[in-house]
């Protein structure tokens, strides 16, 4: 980077007043903290989970009842103790991002675009295909013995499910719908 002597002048300037404030006293540490301090101090944190992959890192978010204010690492989750990845150091975009999908999105068949459909009519689709392919491909038997299994749906886990969702999600497949194939991002 080239600086004109002006420049270079100004610079050094403004280094020497800024040395001169902390050797003075000034903590900058401190006035940063009350800055984090100021804009979460009315907030209860809500601890959660990091929903991006299978660590499972701990999160507690500020929020009030418009935004999500500030996320941070949770020091007392044993898994992370505070720290975050970069994807979890972000989390806050969930809610903020203007790419946010806020509702189902179905896209027809032979057709080239996705459209928003609504939540109700979203879960009836499911569950009609669901209830069609277990009818169509339900195996009682097999090599003479009870089977009672269905191999044409999988189910598929992400990792914002917590240990008891998982558990029954897992019964409901199993033993609902008699699934076979089910795949979990955490694998537990
Ligand atoms: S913070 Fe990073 S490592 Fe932890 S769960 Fe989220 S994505 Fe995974």
């Amino acid at each position: 980077m080239d600086f004109t002597r002006r420049q270079f002048l100004k610079l050094s300037g403004a280094t020497a007043i800024t040395m001169a404030v902390v050797e003075l006293g000034f903590d900058d540490k401190k006035a940063k903290a009350s800055t984090k301090e100021f804009k979460i101090a009315a907030l209860k944190p809500t601890p959660t989970i990091c929903p991006f992959c299978g660590v499972g890192c701990g999160i507690l978010v500020y929020a009030n009842e418009k935004d999500v204010v500030y996320t941070e690492g949770d020091p007392d989750n044993p898994i992370n103790e505070g720290t975050l990845c970069s994807k979890g150091t972000t989390v806050r975009q969930i809610f903020t991002s203007d790419k946010r999908v806020e509702k189902p999105l179905y896209r027809a068949p032979g057709a080239d675009k996705w459209k928003e459909v609504d939540w109700d009519w979203a879960i009836e689709q499911i569950a009609k295909k669901v209830k069609d392919t277990r009818d169509r491909k339900f195996i009682a038997t097999e090599n003479g013995m009870p089977a009672n299994k269905v191999e044409a749906i999988a189910s598929m886990g992400g990792a914002a499910l917590d240990n008891e969702e998982v558990y029954i999600l897992s019964k409901l497949m199993r033993a609902g719908l008699g699934l076979t194939y089910l795949e979990h991002q955490a694998r537990i």
